[in-house]
């Protein structure tokens, strides 16, 4: 049997949910979106929550609606999905890629202080992996140099930052904060995502911007400014509304499967291995993925094939934005030096995660890597 990298878990409830959607007529712009933010927005404990379809697009307009635009700079991390880049150069804005934290993969607010210039105007912060960013350092930074914070958080729905009055949950840090829920993240409708406000003129904004520029209370051929279509249909927001009222439950799944790996890679004791934190000091973790460090000098692409010869998916979790050849002619992108994000992302290997992964194809999993590791260093010495 084929172990894939990550399998969305549907239950009854969300095939009833849509269904049930499709006996209405109803499949865009009815009730089940204004119900779907209102959870999302419960859930986080923040005033709005704006639909959308898809996280990238959720960036982009949480860009528009702050104002960020040409001659701006935007602070984002180089060891991330690539739509973090994408959305800063599409409203004419730069992004400036900073450094990493070498064990919680989110920007390191050291680094961020550095690449700070006259032309900074935001920081467009992700929660990597799950795991929550420093946002403390970060909100600090932003208010001494008066700067926004778009936080990303389509890796980490239900992660949280433990303070003394009790937990806070990524996505209400920062002045807007972005969902995804495409069908690997922990939550998903398909496609979509959402934006988390705390400032009512902006969740307007946002409502406005993703159905064409249309004004609120004016009529379908009213545009108060140019828009788009990044609506999310009735359909995905049933099936996320039962995604998130099982979200405690997901969660749990996840920690349970990542707890498993951690045991697992432990008895095996694989030389060079370096496994994820499964605890990190006033964090919870919201498991996105679970993602290895190959021992140094391992041929990664060929612990892949080996892999995937045994049905095995596996994923090179993140390539960074600033090697690739769309973002490598970016000004002063020559001159980047970002040594940590580099050699960690040579090295990363995502490893099949999803909530219903089981301990027996996990062994398998754990025995595969094992055994492909081993081959590619005889193979490499012969
Ligand atoms: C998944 C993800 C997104 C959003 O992706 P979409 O496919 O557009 O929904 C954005 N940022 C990060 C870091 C992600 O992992």
């Amino acid at each position: 049997m084929p172990i894939p990298l990550s399998s969305p878990d549907i239950t009854e409830a969300e095939i009833e949910a849509v269904t049930a959607v499709l006996r209405t007529p109803q499949l865009s712009l009815g009730p089940e979106l204004p119900a779907f933010e209102a959870a999302l927005a419960e859930y986080h404990k923040v005033p709005h929550a704006v639909a959308v379809s898809s996280g990238t697009a959720g960036l982009h307009l949480a860009l528009l609606t702050l104002g960020i635009g040409e001659g701006d700079e935007v602070i984002v991390p180089s060891f991330a999905f690539v739509a973090v880049a994408n959305v800063v150069a599409q409203v004419r804005a730069t992004p400036v890629f900073a450094e990493i934290d070498p064990v919680t993969l989110n920007l390191d607010p050291h680094a961020v202080e550095r690449a700070i210039t006259a032309h900074t105007r935001a920081l467009l912060v992700v929660h990597t992996f799950g795991i929550p960013a420093d946002m403390h350092a970060l909100r600090s930074i932003a208010s001494r140099h008066n700067l926004l914070i778009v936080e990303d958080a389509c890796e980490a729905i239900g992660a949280a930052i433990m303070n003394p009055e009790g937990s806070q949950t990524v996505g209400s840090f920062g002045d807007l904060a972005v969902l995804g829920f495409y069908p690997n993240k922990q939550v998903t409708t398909g496609e979509g995502g959402a934006v988390l406000a705390r400032d009512t003129a902006h969740a307007t904004r946002l409502r406005s911007l993703r159905n064409q520029g249309r004004m609120p209370s004016g009529d379908w051929l009213d545009h108060a400014e140019p828009g788009f279509n990044y609506r999310l249909s009735d359909l995905a927001c049933a099936l996320g509304r039962v995604q998130l009222s099982r979200i405690k439950e997901i969660l749990a799944l996840r920690r349970n499967v990542a707890e498993r790996y951690q045991q697992l890679f432990i008895e095996a004791a694989i030389p060079g291995l370096e496994v994820p934190p499964l605890h990190l000091p006033d964090c919870r973790i919201s498991w996105f993925v679970y993602v290895v460090r190959l021992p140094e000098n391992v041929d990664r692409e060929r612990v892949r094939s080996t892999l995937a010869e045994r049905g095995i998916g596996t994923g090179r979790y993140f390539a960074p934005i600033h090697l690739q050849p769309a973002w490598r002619t970016l000004p002063g992108a020559a001159s980047l030096q970002l040594p940590v994000t580099e050699s960690i992302a040579r090295r990363t290997l995502a490893l099949p995660f999803f909530n219903r992964l089981n301990s027996d194809p996990q062994e398998q999993v754990v025995a595969a890597l094992e055994q492909a590791i081993a081959d590619v260093k005889n193979s490499t010495i012969a």
